[in-house]
């Protein structure tokens, strides 16, 4: 058990699937050979099958403490990388456009459902799902690895893979129930998000949450009453992990989206929202029956010019205060 918990709460409300956060992190981290598929921050339009394609069900994770067989993923799943035709359209002066050169042909894409959603008009809905490694309180992939080349960091609860003691076995690709891991063909090792520790432990927030235009990452320690995540995930519990029946205990947390009202036959707007709250339960739990009820209440609040804690954090107006102790 770690000392301390770093967690990010990231609020879909306000993500508009810009993946500014996905260049930010793959632009840092990933750069190196055999890293080019990999997209440790990978945003998804939903519903849809995720990256990888189809990760929910692909197995892994625990029930009732009991660890669960999983899938490995393979490159196809997560998507080649894409080879753009930037030197012929932009030094050749061929080309009518810039576009993957070849032709699509790439297998499936980081997010292959851009913006197709669910539902049928007028009552067609998606929302933007961000997703990172979770650095869960009870890892999948730490219990998974023969080679313990997997551990939880003492201080700040940060999942890192040594390199130098990983074999390339991939047990933990199969174990990681939000298949957060990817494997390096060039380098026979296995290599997910590092939560950037080399700016944490120098007091600067993730890259991801620093560039977000959107203003839709949190980060913090989990038990700090005075930092953001300790009070929306404990105090007004408004924002819930992903899939927690997976049995990880992930330290990404989402404030669910609001949507607006379903639109009936004759044209009316119903009570009901469009983004199927069922949909949102099978994501979030039954946690998000409250949130979405103390999002709205608040919502109400802060347009009859009420005070509202919760709607100020969320707007975020002072965007440093958005990253607890690590505002540098
Ligand atoms: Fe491990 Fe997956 Fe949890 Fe990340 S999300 S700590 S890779 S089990
Ligand atoms: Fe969403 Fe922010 Fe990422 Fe853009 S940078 S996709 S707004 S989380």
């Amino acid at each position: 058990m770690s000392k301390r918990q770093v967690a990010m709460v990231m609020d879909l409300n306000k993500c508009i699937g810009c993946q500014t956060c996905t260049v930010a992190c793959k632009t840092l981290w990933t750069r190196r050979e055999g890293m080019e598929h990999m997209l440790w921050n990978t945003v998804n339009t939903q519903p849809g099958a995720g990256t990888p394609h189809g990760f929910e069900s692909m197995g892994g994770g625990f029930r009732d403490g009991v660890a669960q067989p999983g899938q490995r993923p393979s490159v196809e799943d997560f998507g080649k990388a894409w080879n753009f035709n930037h030197e012929e359209v932009f030094f050749g002066g061929k080309g009518e456009i810039s576009l993957a050169a070849d032709g699509g042909k790439h297998g499936k894409g980081p997010n292959w459902d851009e913006d197709q959603g669910g539902g049928e008009f007028p009552n067609s809905h998606y929302f933007y799902l961000p997703r990172i490694c979770n650095h869960c309180t009870h890892p999948a992939c730490l219990e998974a690895c023969p080679r313990k080349a997997i551990s939880k960091r003492e201080d700040n609860g940060i999942v890192l893979i040594d390199e130098d003691r990983c074999k390339g076995y991939r047990f933990c690709q199969e174990a990681c129930p939000y298949k957060k891991i990817y494997y390096n063909e060039v380098e026979e090792v296995s290599q997910k998000c590092i939560f950037c520790f080399p700016r944490i432990d120098e007091g600067v927030t993730t890259a991801c949450s620093r560039q977000c235009p959107g203003r839709v990452r949190f980060v913090g320690y989990l038990d700090d009453p005075e930092g953001p995540i300790w009070k929306f995930v404990t105090k007004h519990k408004v924002a819930l992990p992903l899939h927690a029946e997976y049995g990880t205990q992930p330290n990404v947390f989402y404030v669910p989206p609001l949507s607006p009202p379903k639109i009936d036959d004759e044209g009316n707007p119903t009570d009901e929202p469009r983004i199927p709250t069922e949909y949102l339960v099978s994501l979030f739990g039954n946690g998000v029956h409250d949130a979405l009820k103390t999002l709205e209440r608040e919502r109400e609040r802060n347009k009859r010019g009420e005070k509202s804690e919760l709607m100020d954090l969320l707007i975020a107006r002072k965007w440093l205060d958005m990253f607890g102790p690590f505002q540098k």
